[in-house]
């Protein structure tokens, strides 16, 4: 256990007082050797386990060989190796790859294709999205004000409409995917024309604004108004891609085919690499040297991402996830079934989460937080999230065995008798 030190910005939250020291598999050791259940995954990174020893041997191996090429002065083997590989578990058609280093790069250069490709300016996100802490990302960011707060002006053009997000609502899913069309063609028709609409930007599951899957109907709708009117469906898979939804894209589950699709976190096990994919007649479309960065595409994150992908293939990582995320969501609706302060319990393979809810609807968030602390306290790492903090969610690695979710459940079950009690 340590405090942040002094000389770091007081901008930068830690979740849990844990001082890393190594980690292996599921599990993070601190410096006194304490074993901790790591159901946080570096937020949703290391989705082959901490130091996979292929993804170890692979990185070694290309730091020995070639660490930086930069990819607009020379060209690198495992950038290419990468990018033929991706283009087998890419989408139907999408088939061009662009690379960079975050989330929200990747993000930043999605807008820009989308904008030079369509020569709209418009983007449309929706209510609790989360895109990134980039000017433009985080303008494209509702997850929460702290992200916007004190920042601004943020980027114009950028219309609101509301997520399906049917317990907040209180509606059935059906009435909230009604609703939330309803309400997106209302956006069409009184925010941002669909002629100024360069773009649509949905994550398959909200992520940071509380772990909210968007219904298989909803992408469908989106998908038939950009058809309908000429703009881009752009399908930000930087938490839920890789497999941790138990399938490969999280928008597998609506079975729509995206125009871009965003690609970070579970790509390469914690290097830092992103990359957004679109079929080649949209990226054609983007104005050569409009793009690029001194790090993108890293020939030591590409190495890496390309002993990811074996591992996710070889040890049948995307199937685990559904697995295991089934076996998580029934421990969790059993701990949520014997506390009342847990109100919902979902989303998709090993993405899930539990909301806290007081007895008059108001988001319990102190309850939350103290389950979190207390988890962390008895060894199981977790995270919140949404606008109010009062959603604690669990994504722990894609290798993650029946007997450590057991153990991680009943830490989890014991942490909320004792936050709720
Ligand atoms: N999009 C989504 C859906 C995310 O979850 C995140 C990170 N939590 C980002 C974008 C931004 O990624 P990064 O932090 O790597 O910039």
């Amino acid at each position: 256990m340590a405090e942040p030190p002094a000389a770091l910005s007081p901008v930068l939250k830690q979740a849990t007082p844990v001082l890393a020291a190594r980690g292996e598999g599921v599990y993070i050791y601190d410096e006194d050797d304490r074993r901790y259940l790591d159901f946080t995954a570096g937020i949703g990174v290391t989705s082959t386990g901490h130091c996979h020893p292929k993804v170890v041997e692979a990185a070694q191996r290309q730091v020995g060989t070639l660490i930086h090429g930069q990819y607009t002065t020379v060209m690198h083997r495992p950038l290419l190796q990468l990018t033929e590989r991706l283009g087998t578990v890419l989408p139907e058609g999408i088939d061009r790859l662009f690379y960079v280093n975050s989330g929200s790069e990747a993000v930043e250069a999605a807008l820009r294709l989308a904008r030079q490709a369509t020569g709209r300016q418009n983007a449309i996100v929706f209510q609790g999205s989360f895109h990134g802490r980039t000017m433009a990302a985080a303008s494209l960011t509702t997850s929460g004000v702290k992200i916007r707060a004190g920042i601004g002006p943020l980027m114009p053009g950028v219309a609101i409409a509301p997520f399906p997000y049917a317990y907040r609502y209180g509606m059935s899913e059906d009435q909230a995917v009604e609703f939330a069309l309803r309400e997106f063609d209302y956006l069409l028709a009184t925010v941002s024309s669909p002629r100024d609409t360069a773009a649509v930007f949905i994550e398959p599951v909200l992520g940071e604004g509380g772990y909210v899957p968007a219904p298989p109907a909803f992408l469908t709708g989106l998908r038939e108004r950009a058809d309908q009117h000429g703009f881009l469906l752009v399908l930000d898979e930087v938490q839920t891609g890789f497999g941790r939804t138990g399938r490969f894209w999280g928008h597998d589950h609506a079975g729509i085919t995206p125009d871009i699709v965003i690609t970070a976190k579970g790509l390469a096990s914690g290097f830092p690499l992103s990359a957004i994919a679109a079929p080649s007649a949209l990226m054609e479309k983007a104005w050569p040297g409009s793009q690029g960065g001194t790090y993108g595409g890293n020939a030591v994150s590409c190495a890496a991402a390309l002993a990811t992908l074996d591992v996710i293939q070889e040890e049948g990582l995307v199937e685990n996830a559904a697995r295991m995320g089934e076996r998580l969501r029934a421990g969790l609706a059993e701990v949520a079934a014997a506390h009342p302060a847990i109100g919902d319990v979902r989303g998709l393979g090993l993405m899930l989460a539990s909301e806290f809810t007081a007895s008059n609807g108001s988001p319990a968030t102190e309850a939350a937080t103290r389950a979190h602390q207390i988890a962390a306290e008895q060894g199981l790492l977790l995270l919140t999230c949404g606008p109010h903090g009062n959603v604690v969610r669990m994504i722990p690695p894609l290798i993650v065995t029946a007997e450590q979710i057991d153990a991680a459940v009943d830490i989890w079950a014991s942490a909320v008798a004792k936050a709720t009690s």
